[in-house]
């Protein structure tokens, strides 16, 4: 009587073509510029290649995602201390060039506050072309 028990998961929900199949796959998480790659076990569709995940399959990878955005705060915070010194600059210099406040670039060192992508590409910038930095600093607001 069961024979042709529909199980509701098989088709993909998403696009309603694919089948899906329970496996693992390597997964792309972005965050802040950076990519991480991992394996997440969930049920893929064979079409649009959108993944169904559990609670249990995004609890399985829940660590290895908060340790790479741990990981990926501690260098960006690292890599702006470093450029800021290299410029001799204090951060309250940084952080009137950048506005985000007198103590943004402490609170960005500490990892305390996310820096805007805006603020990471200038810095990246200066790193590359320190030269510049007398451009902007004889800018007048
Ligand atoms: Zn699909």
């Amino acid at each position: 009587m069961n024979a042709t028990r529909h199980d509701p998961r098989s088709v993909c929900p998403g696009c309603s073509n694919g089948k899906l199949v329970r496996e693992a796959r390597t997964a792309r998480y972005e965050y802040r510029d950076e990519i991480c790659e991992y394996e997440q076990v969930g049920d893929w569709c064979t079409s649009c290649g959108e993944a169904i995940l559990s609670g249990d399959d995004m609890a399985a990878t829940e660590g290895v995602l908060l340790d790479f955005m741990r990981r990926v705060e501690q260098k960006q915070a690292g890599e702006l201390a470093r450029i800021r010194r290299k410029l001799k600059l204090t951060q309250k210099q940084a952080a009137a060039l950048t506005g985000g406040g007198h103590n943004a670039f402490s609170r960005y060192e500490r990892g305390e506050a996310k820096p805007l992508p805006a603020v990471m590409h200038l810095f990246r910038l200066l790193d590359r072309h320190p030269e510049l930095l007398e451009e902007l600093k004889s800018q007048k607001a």
